[in-house]
C-alpha cells in the first residue's frame, strides 16, 4: 500500500512527487508512467530548450480564473526557486520567457530525475493506468496497485506520441468527474486557399481569428509561417486555442507598421519613380516577393501588371488586401501536432486551493488534464509545475 500514487510522470506528475516527498519525507510515493522513460515531452518543449515559465504569468494569462489561488502561491518566481532548490539555474529572455541556463531541455528533466532518485521516490515505467477504483477510501489502480491518495497527472490529448493519449479523462470519468469538449490548441491552422506558392515564407504579422459574421474570437502578434496546408508560427498557434472546431476566418495584417494609406502612398511613389516597373518588383520593397505575387493574384490583377497601368482604386484595394489578407480556416492539424489540449476536467469539481476532488476524497488532479490553457511562452508549463507542487503538498499534508 502506497501513501500516494501519481499517474503520469510528466511535468506536473514529477513536480507533485518531489513536493509530496519533501512535505512528508517518510511517505511511500509511487510514480506510474506508461512510457519506458519519464518526462519525454519535456525534452520536446521550447524547441528542445524548454521554456519552463514566463515571468509575466498571472491568472489573466489563462482561460480559467480557477488558476488564481494556485498561481498566487506558486507564481513564476516561485517556480524558478523550486528549480533552483533542485539544482537547476534559469535565465530569462527579453520577453520574460524563462529557460534553463544550459539552454537545453534535458537539463530540466535531468534535475527532476536526479531529485526523484535522491528522495527515494519509486518509479514504475511501462505501466499504463487502465483502470482506477475507489474502494472504502483506498484507490486501486489496474486492480493491483493500492494507494491512500491518488494524483492524476496524465496530461491531455495533445502530442500523443509523447504519452498523453487522453486516457486520463477516462480515469477521471470512472471516478464520476466530468470533462468539457476537447480541442487541439497551439496548433497549425489548415485553410481553404492554395498556399503552395507561399510555402516557407515567414513574416511578422498581426493575426485575427473571426467568425464568418465578423465576431473577433482572438488576436495575436508575432511570426507567421506559410505552409502548403495553411498557416503556422507563434501568432497563429496562439489564436488556434480559440478556434474550438468553429468555422472561422484568419485575417493577417502582414505590415502592422504601416497604415493602408501609407501602403498606397508607397505604391504611388514607386509608380512615379519607375512607371515601367513590374508591380511585383515594387512590392518587394515592403513584403517578400512571393507574397507580393499572391497579393496581385487575389486582387484580380495580371501577374505582369506594370506600375503605370495601376488605377487609383486598384492601389487602394491592393493596400486594403495587404492589411487584411484573409484565409478561410478549414480546421487544425489535430491533436498529433498540437502542443496543448483546450478543455479538460471540469474545474468546479476541484478545490481551488488544494486541487483535491470535491467528488472523490483523496483524489487530486494536475496540469493539462484540467480545463486550463494559455498561449505559447512558458505559461502552460508554469501551470503544470504550480498545480503539481500544489497537489503533491496537499496530498502529503492530508496523510
Ligand atoms: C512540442 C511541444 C512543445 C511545448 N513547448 C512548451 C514550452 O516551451 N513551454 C510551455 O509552457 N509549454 C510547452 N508545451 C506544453 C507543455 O509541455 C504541457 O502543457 C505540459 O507538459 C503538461 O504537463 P502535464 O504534466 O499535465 O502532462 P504531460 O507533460 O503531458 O505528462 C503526462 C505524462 O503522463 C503519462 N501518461 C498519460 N496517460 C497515462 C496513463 N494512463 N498511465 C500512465 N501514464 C500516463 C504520459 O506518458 C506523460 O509522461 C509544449 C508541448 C509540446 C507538445
Amino acid at each position: 500500500m502506497y501513501d500516494i500514487a501519481i499517474i503520469g510522470a510528466g511535468a506536473s506528475g514529477m513536480a507533485a512527487a518531489i513536493s509530496a516527498k519533501k512535505e512528508k519525507p517518510k511517505a511511500e510515493i509511487l510514480l506510474i508512467e506508461a512510457l519506458p522513460r519519464v518526462g519525454k515531452k519535456i525534452l520536446a518543449t521550447g524547441n528542445g530548450r524548454c521554456n519552463l515559465t514566463n515571468l509575466t504569468a498571472g491568472a489573466e494569462s489563462y482561460n480559467n480564473p480557477f488558476v488564481a489561488a494556485v498561481l498566487a502561491k506558486y507564481p513564476p518566481e516561485g517556480i524558478v526557486s523550486f528549480f533552483s532548490s533542485i539544482g537547476l539555474e534559469c535565465v530569462n529572455d527579453s520577453e520574460s520567457r524563462v529557460y534553463p541556463m544550459s539552454n537545453t531541455a534535458s537539463s530540466v528533466l535531468d534535475c527532476l530525475r536526479f531529485e526523484i532518485e535522491r528522495l527515494g521516490i519509486e518509479i514504475m515505467t511501462e505501466t499504463k493506468a487502465e483502470s482506477v477504483k475507489s474502494v472504502n477510501g483506498i484507490f486501486i489502480i489496474n486492480s493491483k496497485i493500492r494507494a491512500k491518495k491518488l494524483i492524476v497527472s496524465t496530461g491531455g490529448k495533445a502530442s500523443p506520441s509523447q504519452g498523453s493519449d487522453g486516457s486520463g479523462y477516462d480515469l477521471l470519468k470512472s471516478l464520476n468527474h466530468s470533462v468539457t469538449p476537447l480541442y487541439p490548441g497551439l496548433v497549425q491552422l489548415t485553410v481553404k486557399e492554395n498556399l503552395r506558392v507561399l510555402k516557407g515564407i515567414r513574416v511578422k504579422a498581426e493575426a485575427t481569428l473571426k467568425t464568418h459574421n465578423g465576431k473577433i474570437l482572438d488576436r495575436s502578434s508575432g511570426e507567421i509561417l506559410f505552409a502548403d496546408y495553411g498557416l503556422s508560427g507563434i501568432a497563429v498557434m496562439d489564436i488556434s486555442r480559440s478556434a474550438k472546431g468553429n468555422k472561422c476566418i484568419c485575417e493577417l495584417n502582414v505590415i502592422p507598421e504601416l497604415r493602408a494609406e501609407d501602403v498606397s502612398a508607397f505604391i504611388e511613389r514607386c509608380k512615379k519613380r519607375n512607371p515601367a516597373q513590374l508591380l511585383e518588383e515594387a512590392l518587394a520593397g515592403i513584403i517578400p516577393k512571393k507574397l507580393g505575387h499572391y497579393l496581385i493574384k487575389i486582387t484580380g490583377l495580371r501577374a505582369d501588371v506594370i506600375m503605370s497601368e495601376l488605377k487609383y482604386q486598384q492601389i487602394i484595394t491592393l493596400s486594403e488586401n495587404l492589411k487584411h489578407l484573409t484565409f478561410t480556416v478549414t480546421g487544425t492539424r489535430g491533436f498529433d501536432n498540437a502542443q496543448i489540449t483546450v478543455g479538460g476536467a471540469v474545474t468546479d469539481e476541484f478545490d481551488i486551493n488544494t486541487l483535491e476532488s470535491k467528488i472523490t476524497k483523496g483524489l487530486y488532479c494536475t496540469g493539462e488534464l484540467l480545463n486550463v490553457d494559455a498561449p505559447c511562452g512558458g505559461f502552460n508549463l508554469q501551470w503544470a509545475w504550480a498545480s503539481g507542487i500544489t497537489a503533491g503538498k496537499s496530498a502529503a499534508k492530508s496523510l
